[in-house]
């Protein structure tokens, strides 16, 4: 459903990553793990079109998106901060993702309204972000990935600003919704726990190389290489 091959991404002459590729179903819940600076994000960042690549092909569905605009290829993007409007309430936020779409005002109103419900942010609808916890803004972010009904969501460390307790809540949550949805998925983290407990299948990156792609038991039972073991045996 999403394939890349060949991708190249450069920062000057710092080769964040060359020649990397993978393929990932329809449904899949991949999470994207690695040490810092691995190159996490700005892969991401790529497939979402925020950090265009210098060479490769990025397909979604069969279609070549590798050079279309963030808006036109239909994925939504949570960030690890979160990157919400303080002078926009939960409502206007969340419709913001649907502004480059020409929807009547009843139709932006249903949409906000069921994914409010989605995220279980019900009763908070007229809150600014100020007046919400980290939780629950980073709920109305995932909101405002999902009203556009993306066919892809990204996922960059949406959980690491939050309290152990919370980020337990919502990592459940954000799985029931992609499971409901069957949306395709990747989360980024460097926390081997949270990629054992979610994932379908692992990508297991270092120095922007993925150095190991399989399931959970696959990578923690069989690791490629040194560093993968080295890597995961920290979980625990
Ligand atoms: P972390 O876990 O700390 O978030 P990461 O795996 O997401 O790390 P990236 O943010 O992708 O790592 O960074 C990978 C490399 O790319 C780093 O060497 C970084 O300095 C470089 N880099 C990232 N963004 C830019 C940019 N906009 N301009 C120049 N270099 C960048
Ligand atoms: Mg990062």
């Amino acid at each position: 459903y999403v394939t890349a091959q060949h991708l190249t991404k450069r920062f000057g002459d710092n080769t964040v990553f060359e020649d990397v590729a993978f393929s990932i179903e329809q449904g899949e819940f991949i999470t994207l793990l690695g040490p810092s600076g691995c190159g996490k994000s700005t892969l991401l960042r790529s497939l979402a079109g925020l950090n265009p690549v210098d060479g490769g092909i990025i397909k979604v569905d069969g279609e070549d998106i590798t050079h279309l605009s963030p808006q036109q290829r239909g994925i939504g993007m949570v960030f690890q901060s979160y990157a919400l409007f303080p002078n926009m309430t939960v409502q206007g936020n969340i419709a913001f993702g649907l502004k480059m779409k020409k929807l009547s005002a009843d139709v932006v109103e249903r949409e906000v309204a069921k994914v409010i419900e989605l995220v279980d942010l019900t009763g908070k609808e007229k809150h600014y972000p100020h007046q919400l916890s980290g939780g629950q803004r980073q709920r109305v972010a995932l909101a405002r990935a999902l009203v556009v009904k993306p066919r892809i969501l990204l996922l960059d460390e949406p959980l690491s600003a939050l309290d152990a307790k919370i980020r337990k809540h919502l990592r459940q949550q954000i799985r029931d919704i992609q499971k409901e949805m069957n949306l395709t998925t990747i989360f980024v983290t460097h926390d081997q726990e949270e990629a054992m407990i979610m994932s379908d299948r692992i990508f297991l990156m270092n120095k922007g190389e993925i150095v190991q792609a399989g399931t959970p038991e696959e990578i923690y039972t069989h690791p490629a290489n040194e560093f993968v073991a080295g890597f995961m045996g920290h979980y625990n």
